[in-house]
Protein backbone atom coordinates (compact mmCIF):
# COMPACT_ATOMS: atom_id res chain seq x y z
CA UNK A 1 0.00 0.00 0.00
CA UNK A 2 1.56 3.41 -0.79
CA UNK A 3 1.25 6.36 1.60
CA UNK A 4 -1.67 9.27 1.12
CA UNK A 5 0.35 12.47 -0.01
CA UNK A 6 0.43 14.80 2.47
CA UNK A 7 1.89 17.96 3.16
CA UNK A 8 3.72 19.32 6.89
CA UNK A 9 5.29 22.64 7.91
CA UNK A 10 7.76 22.37 10.34
CA UNK A 11 7.13 25.31 12.36
CA UNK A 12 9.66 27.37 14.21
CA UNK A 13 9.24 27.35 18.07
CA UNK A 14 11.88 27.15 20.51
CA UNK A 15 11.12 24.93 23.53
CA UNK A 16 12.66 24.68 27.05
CA UNK A 17 11.19 21.63 29.41
CA UNK A 18 11.91 21.15 32.66
CA UNK A 19 11.65 21.28 36.54
CA UNK A 20 12.42 24.86 36.94
CA UNK A 21 12.90 26.20 33.81
CA UNK A 22 10.78 29.10 34.86
CA UNK A 23 13.77 30.88 35.87
CA UNK A 24 15.50 30.87 32.39
CA UNK A 25 12.48 33.11 30.95
CA UNK A 26 14.99 36.20 31.56
CA UNK A 27 17.65 34.56 29.73
CA UNK A 28 15.29 33.41 26.56
CA UNK A 29 14.42 36.76 26.35
CA UNK A 30 18.26 37.90 25.88
CA UNK A 31 18.60 35.34 23.86
CA UNK A 32 15.68 37.00 21.42
CA UNK A 33 17.14 40.89 22.05
CA UNK A 34 13.52 41.57 23.92
CA UNK A 35 14.37 44.27 26.45
CA UNK A 36 10.52 45.85 26.73
CA UNK A 37 8.41 43.04 27.21
CA UNK A 38 4.23 43.28 28.37
CA UNK A 39 3.75 39.99 30.78
CA UNK A 40 0.17 38.97 30.28
CA UNK A 41 -0.37 36.47 33.38
CA UNK A 42 -3.74 34.22 34.67
CA UNK A 43 -5.11 35.62 38.22
CA UNK A 44 -4.42 32.27 39.59
CA UNK A 45 -0.67 33.15 38.52
CA UNK A 46 -0.15 36.05 40.53
CA UNK A 47 2.29 35.11 42.77
CA UNK A 48 4.37 33.31 39.82
CA UNK A 49 4.12 36.47 38.14
CA UNK A 50 5.48 38.62 41.17
CA UNK A 51 8.42 36.61 40.92
CA UNK A 52 8.32 36.90 37.48
CA UNK A 53 8.24 40.51 37.04
CA UNK A 54 11.21 40.43 40.07
CA UNK A 55 13.38 38.08 37.52
CA UNK A 56 12.63 39.66 34.92
CA UNK A 57 13.38 43.49 36.13
CA UNK A 58 14.37 45.95 33.49
CA UNK A 59 13.09 43.91 30.89
CA UNK A 60 9.62 44.26 31.69
CA UNK A 61 7.71 47.48 30.93
CA UNK A 62 4.25 46.69 31.42
CA UNK A 63 1.75 44.28 33.40
CA UNK A 64 -1.72 42.53 32.07
CA UNK A 65 -3.34 40.43 34.90
CA UNK A 66 -7.10 40.49 33.61
CA UNK A 67 -7.24 37.46 30.91
CA UNK A 68 -10.62 36.01 29.99
CA UNK A 69 -11.34 32.99 28.11
CA UNK A 70 -12.24 32.72 24.53
CA UNK A 71 -10.21 36.40 24.08
CA UNK A 72 -12.78 39.33 23.89
CA UNK A 73 -11.89 41.50 20.91
CA UNK A 74 -12.66 44.25 23.05
CA UNK A 75 -10.02 43.27 25.44
CA UNK A 76 -7.72 42.06 22.75
CA UNK A 77 -7.89 45.94 21.34
CA UNK A 78 -7.74 47.51 24.43
CA UNK A 79 -4.17 45.71 25.94
CA UNK A 80 -3.09 46.45 22.00
CA UNK A 81 -3.58 50.30 22.46
CA UNK A 82 -1.67 49.66 25.93
CA UNK A 83 1.36 47.79 24.40
CA UNK A 84 1.39 50.92 21.87
CA UNK A 85 1.45 53.52 24.52
CA UNK A 86 4.41 51.62 26.84
CA UNK A 87 6.11 51.04 23.29
CA UNK A 88 6.57 47.14 24.27
CA UNK A 89 9.14 44.81 21.87
CA UNK A 90 8.05 41.74 22.98
CA UNK A 91 5.48 39.63 25.19
CA UNK A 92 5.39 37.05 28.12
CA UNK A 93 2.27 34.69 28.56
CA UNK A 94 2.21 33.37 31.99
CA UNK A 95 -1.11 30.83 32.43
CA UNK A 96 -3.35 29.00 30.23
CA UNK A 97 -4.61 29.10 27.23
CA UNK A 98 -6.85 32.09 27.95
CA UNK A 99 -3.40 34.21 28.87
CA UNK A 100 -1.55 32.59 26.08
CA UNK A 101 -4.71 33.68 23.56
CA UNK A 102 -4.57 37.12 24.92
CA UNK A 103 -1.00 36.89 24.30
CA UNK A 104 -1.25 35.52 20.84
CA UNK A 105 -3.64 37.93 19.64
CA UNK A 106 -1.46 40.97 20.70
CA UNK A 107 1.48 39.00 18.52
CA UNK A 108 -1.09 39.11 16.11
CA UNK A 109 -1.81 42.77 15.74
CA UNK A 110 1.33 44.04 16.50
CA UNK A 111 3.77 41.90 15.15
CA UNK A 112 5.75 41.42 18.21
CA UNK A 113 7.63 38.16 19.31
CA UNK A 114 5.67 36.37 21.99
CA UNK A 115 7.35 33.70 24.61
CA UNK A 116 4.68 31.56 26.58
CA UNK A 117 5.11 30.14 29.70
CA UNK A 118 2.24 27.94 30.04
CA UNK A 119 0.67 26.53 33.25
CA UNK A 120 -2.00 24.06 32.21
CA UNK A 121 -2.54 21.36 29.29
CA UNK A 122 -4.51 23.43 26.80
CA UNK A 123 -1.26 23.00 24.18
CA UNK A 124 -2.60 26.42 22.65
CA UNK A 125 1.24 27.54 23.05
CA UNK A 126 2.84 25.19 20.28
CA UNK A 127 0.09 25.86 17.88
CA UNK A 128 -0.60 28.95 15.23
CA UNK A 129 -4.21 29.36 15.81
CA UNK A 130 -5.32 32.40 17.17
CA UNK A 131 -8.96 32.99 18.15
CA UNK A 132 -11.16 36.04 19.01
CA UNK A 133 -14.70 36.44 20.17
CA UNK A 134 -17.11 39.25 19.50
CA UNK A 135 -20.69 39.58 19.73
CA UNK A 136 -21.20 36.29 20.27
CA UNK A 137 -19.37 34.86 17.35
CA UNK A 138 -15.52 33.36 18.17
CA UNK A 139 -13.40 33.49 15.29
CA UNK A 140 -10.21 31.81 14.87
CA UNK A 141 -7.61 31.35 12.31
CA UNK A 142 -4.05 30.38 11.42
CA UNK A 143 -0.83 33.25 11.41
CA UNK A 144 2.32 31.93 12.00
CA UNK A 145 3.06 35.35 13.69
CA UNK A 146 1.35 34.27 17.12
CA UNK A 147 3.03 31.04 17.34
CA UNK A 148 5.43 31.48 20.07
CA UNK A 149 9.13 32.20 19.55
CA UNK A 150 10.07 30.00 22.35
CA UNK A 151 7.45 28.23 25.34
CA UNK A 152 9.45 27.56 28.37
CA UNK A 153 7.48 24.87 29.87
CA UNK A 154 8.04 24.01 34.07
CA UNK A 155 5.83 21.21 35.16
CA UNK A 156 6.65 23.15 38.52
CA UNK A 157 3.58 25.49 37.45
CA UNK A 158 1.05 22.48 36.87
CA UNK A 159 0.75 21.65 40.94
CA UNK A 160 -1.61 24.45 41.87
CA UNK A 161 -4.21 23.54 39.02
CA UNK A 162 -7.48 22.81 40.46
CA UNK A 163 -8.30 19.35 40.05
CA UNK A 164 -10.78 19.79 37.67
CA UNK A 165 -8.78 22.07 35.71
CA UNK A 166 -6.09 19.42 35.50
CA UNK A 167 -8.58 17.06 33.98
CA UNK A 168 -10.43 19.59 31.97
CA UNK A 169 -7.24 20.85 30.27
CA UNK A 170 -5.94 17.40 30.07
CA UNK A 171 -8.91 15.90 28.08
CA UNK A 172 -8.92 18.81 25.54
CA UNK A 173 -5.06 18.56 24.59
CA UNK A 174 -6.79 14.52 24.10
CA UNK A 175 -9.19 16.59 21.30
CA UNK A 176 -6.18 17.87 19.89
CA UNK A 177 -4.84 14.36 19.53
CA UNK A 178 -7.49 12.52 18.23
CA UNK A 179 -8.57 15.78 15.98
CA UNK A 180 -5.44 15.25 14.99
CA UNK A 181 -5.53 12.08 13.38
CA UNK A 182 -8.20 12.22 10.98
CA UNK A 183 -8.58 16.10 10.16
CA UNK A 184 -7.50 17.18 6.44
CA UNK A 185 -3.98 17.82 6.96
CA UNK A 186 -3.27 14.47 9.11
CA UNK A 187 0.43 12.73 7.72
CA UNK A 188 2.45 9.92 9.07
CA UNK A 189 4.64 13.20 10.83
CA UNK A 190 1.96 14.06 12.67
CA UNK A 191 0.02 10.96 14.06
CA UNK A 192 2.67 9.41 16.40
CA UNK A 193 3.09 12.54 17.82
CA UNK A 194 -0.59 12.67 18.15
CA UNK A 195 -0.94 9.01 19.66
CA UNK A 196 1.85 9.29 22.35
CA UNK A 197 0.65 12.94 23.19
CA UNK A 198 -3.23 10.89 23.92
CA UNK A 199 -2.02 7.72 25.14
CA UNK A 200 -0.06 9.54 27.90
CA UNK A 201 -2.90 12.05 28.78
CA UNK A 202 -5.21 9.24 29.22
CA UNK A 203 -2.92 7.27 31.30
CA UNK A 204 -1.43 9.71 33.55
CA UNK A 205 -4.40 12.05 34.18
CA UNK A 206 -6.49 9.74 36.41
CA UNK A 207 -3.21 9.65 38.56
CA UNK A 208 -3.08 13.34 38.89
CA UNK A 209 -6.00 13.63 40.33
CA UNK A 210 -5.23 11.39 42.69
CA UNK A 211 -1.65 12.53 43.51
CA UNK A 212 -1.52 16.25 42.11
CA UNK A 213 2.21 16.44 43.03
CA UNK A 214 3.10 13.40 41.26
CA UNK A 215 6.63 15.13 39.67
CA UNK A 216 6.60 12.24 37.17
CA UNK A 217 3.56 12.24 35.98
CA UNK A 218 3.11 16.38 35.72
CA UNK A 219 5.78 16.11 33.65
CA UNK A 220 5.05 13.25 31.48
CA UNK A 221 1.69 14.50 30.46
CA UNK A 222 2.98 18.50 30.54
CA UNK A 223 5.25 16.79 27.40
CA UNK A 224 2.12 15.03 26.04
CA UNK A 225 -0.23 18.14 25.98
CA UNK A 226 3.07 19.58 24.07
CA UNK A 227 2.92 16.65 21.90
CA UNK A 228 -0.82 17.07 21.25
CA UNK A 229 -0.45 20.64 20.19
CA UNK A 230 2.29 20.72 17.94
CA UNK A 231 -0.07 17.18 16.19
CA UNK A 232 -2.92 19.72 15.78
CA UNK A 233 -0.67 22.62 14.50
CA UNK A 234 0.48 19.81 11.82
CA UNK A 235 -2.43 18.28 10.76
CA UNK A 236 -4.84 21.48 11.93
CA UNK A 237 -8.41 21.55 13.40
CA UNK A 238 -11.77 19.83 11.84
CA UNK A 239 -15.32 19.15 13.06
CA UNK A 240 -14.68 18.85 16.62
CA UNK A 241 -12.78 21.88 16.46
CA UNK A 242 -15.23 23.63 14.90
CA UNK A 243 -18.27 22.66 16.76
CA UNK A 244 -16.10 23.71 20.27
CA UNK A 245 -15.46 27.24 18.76
CA UNK A 246 -19.49 27.45 17.82
CA UNK A 247 -20.52 26.69 21.19
CA UNK A 248 -17.79 28.43 23.26
CA UNK A 249 -18.26 31.85 21.68
CA UNK A 250 -22.31 31.49 20.44
CA UNK A 251 -23.02 30.46 24.41
CA UNK A 252 -20.20 31.43 26.23
CA UNK A 253 -19.52 27.72 27.37
CA UNK A 254 -16.41 26.61 28.97
CA UNK A 255 -13.42 25.63 26.77
CA UNK A 256 -11.69 22.99 28.10
CA UNK A 257 -15.15 21.30 29.44
CA UNK A 258 -16.91 21.56 26.70
CA UNK A 259 -14.12 20.23 24.41
CA UNK A 260 -14.20 16.82 27.05
CA UNK A 261 -17.80 16.32 26.85
CA UNK A 262 -18.14 16.53 23.08
CA UNK A 263 -14.96 14.62 22.21
CA UNK A 264 -16.52 11.60 22.67
CA UNK A 265 -19.40 11.92 20.86
CA UNK A 266 -17.27 13.31 17.43
CA UNK A 267 -15.44 9.98 17.63
CA UNK A 268 -17.98 7.70 17.80
CA UNK A 269 -19.69 9.50 15.02
CA UNK A 270 -16.14 9.21 12.91
CA UNK A 271 -14.64 6.07 14.25
CA UNK A 272 -17.19 3.88 12.08
CA UNK A 273 -15.55 5.34 8.85
CA UNK A 274 -11.57 4.85 10.30
CA UNK A 275 -10.35 1.49 9.88
CA UNK A 276 -7.44 0.50 11.56
CA UNK A 277 -7.02 4.04 12.88
CA UNK A 278 -10.15 3.32 15.10
CA UNK A 279 -8.37 0.38 16.47
CA UNK A 280 -5.45 2.54 17.30
CA UNK A 281 -7.22 5.23 18.98
CA UNK A 282 -8.45 2.72 20.94
CA UNK A 283 -5.27 1.36 22.36
CA UNK A 284 -4.47 5.04 22.66
CA UNK A 285 -7.29 5.46 24.88
CA UNK A 286 -7.04 2.67 27.10
CA UNK A 287 -10.50 0.79 26.28
CA UNK A 288 -11.59 -1.62 23.86
CA UNK A 289 -13.58 1.54 21.62
CA UNK A 290 -11.98 5.21 22.03
CA UNK A 291 -15.47 6.50 22.27
CA UNK A 292 -16.67 5.01 24.68
CA UNK A 293 -13.28 5.27 26.76
CA UNK A 294 -13.14 8.39 26.33
CA UNK A 295 -16.24 9.30 27.93
CA UNK A 296 -15.95 6.85 31.27
CA UNK A 297 -12.58 8.73 31.76
CA UNK A 298 -14.68 12.00 31.66
CA UNK A 299 -16.60 10.38 34.58
CA UNK A 300 -13.92 9.05 36.30
CA UNK A 301 -12.06 12.47 36.39
CA UNK A 302 -15.29 14.01 37.39
CA UNK A 303 -16.36 16.28 34.57
CA UNK A 304 -19.55 16.96 32.90
CA UNK A 305 -20.42 14.94 30.37
CA UNK A 306 -23.38 16.57 28.90
CA UNK A 307 -23.11 19.81 26.81
CA UNK A 308 -26.84 21.30 28.89
CA UNK A 309 -24.55 21.01 32.48
CA UNK A 310 -22.12 23.56 30.30
CA UNK A 311 -24.90 26.14 29.54
CA UNK A 312 -25.93 24.86 25.72
CA UNK A 313 -29.55 25.21 25.51
CA UNK A 314 -31.67 22.61 23.72
CA UNK A 315 -32.60 25.07 21.57
CA UNK A 316 -28.48 24.82 20.41
CA UNK A 317 -28.60 21.12 18.93
CA UNK A 318 -30.62 22.60 15.79
CA UNK A 319 -28.93 25.75 15.52
CA UNK A 320 -25.43 25.00 15.48
CA UNK A 321 -26.16 21.51 13.52
CA UNK A 322 -27.81 23.86 10.77
CA UNK A 323 -24.78 25.92 10.95
CA UNK A 324 -22.16 23.88 10.64
CA UNK A 325 -23.96 21.82 7.93
CA UNK A 326 -24.08 25.08 5.74
CA UNK A 327 -20.22 24.91 5.48
CA UNK A 328 -18.80 21.51 6.81
CA UNK A 329 -15.38 21.28 7.41
CA UNK A 330 -13.53 17.99 5.77
CA UNK A 331 -13.89 14.99 7.67
CA UNK A 332 -13.71 11.07 7.18
CA UNK A 333 -17.56 11.21 7.30
CA UNK A 334 -19.55 13.01 5.17
CA UNK A 335 -21.59 15.89 8.10
CA UNK A 336 -25.08 16.38 7.08
CA UNK A 337 -27.56 18.15 9.27
CA UNK A 338 -29.28 15.18 10.68
CA UNK A 339 -26.05 13.32 11.68
CA UNK A 340 -24.93 16.63 13.74
CA UNK A 341 -27.91 16.90 14.90
CA UNK A 342 -28.22 13.12 16.36
CA UNK A 343 -24.34 13.38 17.80
CA UNK A 344 -25.35 16.87 19.40
CA UNK A 345 -28.48 15.69 20.89
CA UNK A 346 -26.31 13.07 22.16
CA UNK A 347 -23.81 15.11 23.38
CA UNK A 348 -26.18 17.46 24.81
CA UNK A 349 -28.24 14.98 27.21
CA UNK A 350 -24.57 13.67 28.06
CA UNK A 351 -25.55 9.92 26.63
CA UNK A 352 -23.11 7.07 26.89
CA UNK A 353 -21.81 6.63 23.22
CA UNK A 354 -22.39 2.89 23.57
P1 LIG B 1 -7.66 28.94 31.19
O1 LIG B 1 -6.42 29.50 30.68
O2 LIG B 1 -8.91 29.77 31.06
O3 LIG B 1 -7.43 28.52 32.70
C1 LIG B 1 -8.48 27.92 33.45
C2 LIG B 1 -8.41 28.40 34.91
O4 LIG B 1 -7.29 27.82 35.52
C3 LIG B 1 -8.28 29.91 35.05
O5 LIG B 1 -9.04 30.32 36.15
C4 LIG B 1 -6.79 30.07 35.31
O6 LIG B 1 -6.53 31.26 36.01
C5 LIG B 1 -6.49 28.82 36.12
N1 LIG B 1 -5.11 28.35 36.08
C6 LIG B 1 -4.31 28.25 35.00
N2 LIG B 1 -3.13 27.73 35.35
C7 LIG B 1 -3.18 27.49 36.68
C8 LIG B 1 -2.26 26.92 37.61
N3 LIG B 1 -1.08 26.44 37.24
N4 LIG B 1 -2.64 26.84 38.90
C9 LIG B 1 -3.87 27.27 39.30
N5 LIG B 1 -4.78 27.79 38.45
C10 LIG B 1 -4.44 27.89 37.16
O7 LIG B 1 -8.03 27.51 30.56
P2 LIG B 1 -7.28 26.61 29.49
O8 LIG B 1 -8.09 25.38 29.39
O9 LIG B 1 -5.84 26.50 29.77
O10 LIG B 1 -7.41 27.44 28.13
C11 LIG B 1 -8.65 27.70 27.52
C12 LIG B 1 -8.47 28.77 26.47
O11 LIG B 1 -7.41 28.41 25.59
C13 LIG B 1 -9.70 28.97 25.60
O12 LIG B 1 -9.94 30.36 25.42
C14 LIG B 1 -9.32 28.32 24.28
O13 LIG B 1 -9.96 28.89 23.18
C15 LIG B 1 -7.83 28.49 24.24
N6 LIG B 1 -7.13 27.44 23.48
C16 LIG B 1 -6.57 27.78 22.28
C17 LIG B 1 -5.89 26.83 21.54
C18 LIG B 1 -5.23 27.23 20.23
O14 LIG B 1 -4.51 26.43 19.62
N7 LIG B 1 -5.41 28.44 19.78
C19 LIG B 1 -5.77 25.51 22.01
C20 LIG B 1 -6.35 25.20 23.25
C21 LIG B 1 -7.03 26.18 23.99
Amino acid sequence: MTTTPFVHEGLPVRVVFGAGSRHRVGEELDRLGLSQVVLIASGSSRAEADALVTALDHRLTWRVDGVRQHVPAELAARVAEDAARVAADGVVTLGGGSATGLGKALARETGMPLVAVPTTYAGSEMTPIWGITSEGRKTTGRDVRVLPKTVVYDPDLTYTLPPSTTAASGMNAVAHSLEALWSAGASPLSAPLALEGARVLCEALPGLLADPTNARGRSRALVAACQAGMALASAGPGLHHRLCHLLGGRYDMPHAQTHAALLPHVVAFNEPVLGPLSARMAVAVGAGRASTGLYDLCVRLGLPTALSELGMPAAGVEEVAAEVAADPPANPRDVEADCLRALLRAAWAGDHPA
